[in-house]
Parts: structure tokens; sequence; C-alpha cells
């Protein structure tokens, strides 16, 4: 009988699951030779949120952690999480950057691309793989696993089939959410091992209590290759532990071969960089919660929605939010919950819960998937909420990459023309982060210090978010909670709406992407007169009347917090 690999994921996905990806190479780089020489199939190191975090919060070039990982495992293959199409950002790339992107990381050190798309539409999946095969790279094929009406037994083995068919090297279940029941796991390998002969792997989460148990239902099944994480960053939304999968498979025809005694040393030096990042752990990403099988929010989303209801003053929300999720989902055809899909689907629902209102605030990126921009959704969006959020507009049919021109010598240009090509791979890092790479790429980033738990951020300075307004004459200090062009003024233990004269103010926290107005201008109401970015995702800013812009608070690039007033029009 076969014995089952392990890929351990505590580089990767364990710490995007319970530390929103925030772990530094520093950290990782002391252990990376005793993990190498214990005798897993691969190592997770790379992909997924790195690439963001990286250039985004620590101040750390991520070309650099690949080449790291690789100078330092000399036995163990390196792996990374590739999103098709989407590389590792949260849109469709041109080919050409596509081909790129994947060139220079087989050149830098990935050897394994476990590639998926988020609405599991393999014509956003073969290019990445066409490519990563042509570099000689191992490439995973994977399916993004979820529940659904639309989706069945026979609709996965159908994708696996494909994936093997363009020649992928192994296949995987990927359970971002950790959904998947023993007894699904056990029915779904054993008909995939039917009908595949490529290696299968199943990657899920704790999320719901049930992976460990569905790894084994998986191993009887047939599986080859389960993801674990080194326990002190395991259980709650990441992996089920390295250690105890090892302990629980020895001496059974599933024996992974590796020696607990190999991995004590690393087990010993995880948990004290666990105690490390002790402050920035959600309580909510530790525990056990079977609520995921109803509201079906992956590991990584929890923790981002957390940490999004955070920034916006908005916690309170959290459960309305949970409950609204799902409801967007299959509004929106039951794309399975997995970024960028997740942060789409995530965003509409905080939106809808915040605002008040379904679908009054649609974020950009939500418009561009019901167009079919990101691919075809697994179910047919209602010709109701089609018309809500695009309107008489038509989705389109082919492969949303077909649309897109060349990118990559125009990005070269931009990126040259602002004098922050070092090397290669910088171009690319410009052409997944136009707006996030300049200020890295000038060395102009602090990295993000790592806070002490409880301490709370100090609102930011120089933006009104307390201000002085008059109502009818009547005059009120009040804190602007945002709900589309209105502000929320407390009078007597009641929240009462009303229209702060002439500011507009931001929905939520995020980064003013981009002013669209100048002082002085005139501008309809309706009209765009910012673009803020909160949440990755776009959010365009309307002219909430007709009149001239008198001010202007905030600058391009500027974090503005919710509530804050970005401009007067009068
Ligand atoms: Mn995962």
């Amino acid at each position: 009988m076969a014995k089952v690999k392990l890929t351990d994921t505590t580089f990767r996905d364990a710490h995007q699951s319970l530390l929103a990806t925030r772990m530094r190479t520093q950290d990782m780089l002391p252990i990376i030779e005793k993990m190498d020489e214990a005798g897993f199939f691969s190592l997770e190191v790379w992909g997924g949120a790195t690439f963001d975090t990286c250039i985004r919060y620590l101040n750390e070039d991520p070309w650099e952690r690949i080449r790291t990982f690789k100078k330092h495992m000399k036995k163990t293959p390196t792996q990374m999480l590739l999103r098709g199409q989407n590389l590792v950002g949260y849109k469709h790339y041109s080919d050409d950057v596509v081909e790129k992107f994947v060139e220079k990381s087989v050149e830098n050190g990935v050897d394994i691309f476990r590639i998926f798309d988020a609405l599991n539409d393999i014509r956003n999946m073969e290019f990445s793989i066409k490519v990563a095969k042509r570099c000689g790279a191992h490439v995973q094929g994977a399916i993004c696993y979820t529940i659904s009406p639309v989706h069945t037994i026979e609709k996965f083995v159908e994708i696996a089939k494909k994936l093997e068919g363009l020649g992928c090297d192994s296949f995987c279940i990927k359970d971002m959410a950790g959904l998947i029941s023993p007894k699904a796991a056990h029915d779904l390998v054993k008909a995939l091992k039917k009908e595949i002969g490529i290696p299968i792997d199943l990657h899920s989460h704790c999320t719901s209590g049930m992976a460990p148990i569905s790894y084994f239902a998986a191993c009887e099944a047939g599986v080859d290759i389960l993801d674990t994480s080194m326990s002190p960053f395991a259980w709650g939304t990441s992996q089920p532990p390295t250690e105890s999968m090892i302990a629980a498979l020895r001496g059974t025809p599933y024996d992974t071969g590796i020696k607990l005694e190999s991995l004590t040393e690393a087990t010993a030096y995880f948990k004290e960089i666990r105690k490390k990042y002790g402050g920035i752990l959600d309580p909510i990403s530790e525990i056990v919660d079977t609520n995921v099988l109803l509201y079906q929010i992956p590991g990584g989303m929890l923790s981002n929605l957390v940490s999004q209801l955070k920034e916006q003053n908005a916690l309170d929300r959290y459960e309305e939010v949970l409950k609204e999720t799902p409801k967007v989902r299959a509004d929106l055809g039951y794309a399975p919950l997995v970024t960028p899909t997740s942060q789409i689907i995530g965003i509409q629902a905080v939106m809808n819960v915040l605002v008040g209102e379904r679908y009054k605030v649609v974020p950009k990126e939500v418009k561009d998937y019901v167009k079919g921009l990101y691919g075809k959704p697994p179910a047919t969006i209602s010709d109701e909420i089609r018309a809500k959020i695009i309107g008489e507009e038509k989705p389109i049919t082919q492969r949303p990459a077909d649309l897109i021109p060349p990118q990559y010598q125009l990005m070269k240009e931009e990126a040259e023309k602002l004098g922050i090509v070092k090397k290669e791979e910088d171009i690319l890092t410009y052409a997944l982060y136009p707006a996030v790479a300049p200020k890295f790429l000038k060395g102009e980033l602090k990295e993000e210090m790592l806070k002490p738990k409880e301490e709370v951020a100090p609102p930011p300075s120089g933006i009104p978010t307390v201000f002085r307004v008059e109502v009818d004459g009547e005059s009120y200090d009040v804190k602007v909670e945002p709900v589309g062009g209105f502000i929320e003024i407390k009078e007597g233990g009641t929240a009462v709406q009303k229209f702060v004269d002439g500011g507009v103010v931001a929905p939520m926290q995020g980064m003013i992407l981009k002013l669209k107005v100048k002082p002085g201008q005139a501008v309809r109401k309706g009209d765009i007169v910012a673009v803020l970015e909160a949440m990755k995702m776009q959010n365009d800013i309307f002219a909430p009347h007709d009149g001239i812009v008198r001010e202007i608070f905030v600058a391009e690039g500027a974090t503005a917090a919710a509530g804050t007033v970005l401009m007067v029009i009068k």
C-alpha cells in the first residue's frame, strides 16, 4: 500500500489563515533546513497572499523570499499557490504577464505550482498550466471544493479529468473553507481514483473541526497527499497539525514515513514564533466554528473579514455579515469562496450590511464579476440581480483574458519611468500591484510593527472624524458614520440620519486610489469624485449633489478612516 505524503503549509497557508499572512522571512529562515530534511512531499512557501502582504505591510521583497527558500531547501520541492490567470493578484492579467510571472517564479525557485481558479473555470487555468509545464515545473491542478446545488461529485470529476488532460502532474481538492465531511472526502476521492491516474492531494482547514477525520477517510479512499501545518500554527482556521497526522497514520497502511523526532526542534521553534505573533492572532480564527458549514467562509476570509470590520469600527456587525454572505453567494451563482471571489462576495455582503440596503453600493469588482470578467459563474445569475448590478449590460461569453491586450511592455515602460526597476521581477511586482508597488520599490514603505495584544491603533491625524455640523439651524458635534452620502447623528441615544452640508465621506476605511476632481471644479450629482480602495476592492465615491469642489482634505495614496470627510462640495 502506497504511503501517504504530506505537504506542510506552515510557511504559507497556516499563517495566512491565522495571522493574515504576517510572518516574516527572518522568522522562517532559521528553521527552513530542518523542515527541508524531514521528508515532506513539498513545503508550501509562496503565493496566495504572501506577495501582497510582503509589499503592502512587511517591506519585504517576495522574490527575495522565494530565493531564500530555494537556497536552503536541498531535498524538498518548494510549492506555491497560483490563482491561475490572477497569478497572486485579484484580477485577470494578460497572457504575456502570466507567462513572464510563471517563468520568473520557476527561475527564482518554485518547483511545484498548485493552480486553481476561483470559479473552477478551466479557461482561466489553461495558460498558466501550459507555461509552468513548459518551464519544467510540477503542476498540481486544483479544484475549489464547495457545497451548492451545482457542485456535484460528477462535476468535480469532470473538471479533474480535464486537468489531467492538460498535463497536470497531480490533482488537489482545495477545501479552503474546511467544509468537506469525512463521507464527502471519502466519496470524492474514491470517485476521482477511478477516473484519474495522477496523485490526489486533499487540502482542508480545521475551521469546522472535521478536517483530521476527513483526512483519515480520504486515506481509506486512497488519497496520496495531505496538507498539514506544524502544530503551533495548526487547528482553528488553519490545517490539521503535521505532527498529529504523522502520529495518527503511523503503523497504518497510510504511514507518512516521516519520523516524529525529526520535527521536535521545529515544533519548539514554531512555538516561540507563535508567541511573537500572539498580538495579531485573532481568537475568532482559533476556535472551531461549525457555523462555517452554514456560511462557507474560508479561514483566510474570516480573519480578513474580522480585521476589515475592525478597521470599519463595525465588528458588532460580524454576525450580520456572516448571515448575508451565503445570500450574496447564492445571488451571484454559488461561486466557491476563495480569492478573489471571497473578497468580491465578502465585500458585497459587508456593503449590504453597512449601507443598510442590498446592492445599493456595488464595488467595481462585483460589477466585473457579474459581467463575466472573472469567468463563468457556476450557476446562472438571475435577471433581477444582474439588472440591479450591471443594468442592461450583457455579460461576456469568452475567456476573460482574451479581452486583455498585452500589458507587459506597457507596465515595463511605466515602471521604468517611475524609476523603480532594479531587476526584471520589479516590473512584475509593479504590474500586479501598480498602486502599492511604487512606494515599496522606492524604499519608502515602513515595516508594519507587530502590536502587542489589545492595543488599538490611534485614529489618523489631520482628517476630521468628529466635527461640528449645522442641521436645521442647530449645531451638533458629530462623529460621522457614513451611510451612503449621509451621516448618523446620535440624538438622545437614537441614531438619526442627516445629510452633511457639502461633506463627501469615505463609506469605509481605505486608501484613496484616485482623486477625480480638483478644487474649484464643478460636479454633477452622481459624478465619480474619488476612487477608494477598501478591502482590496475599488469603490467609486460619487458626488452626493451638484456643486463646486471647495476643498479636498486627502491626497492620493492616503489612508482614510470610515467617515472621514474627503472633500467638501457646495
Ligand atoms: Mn487553504
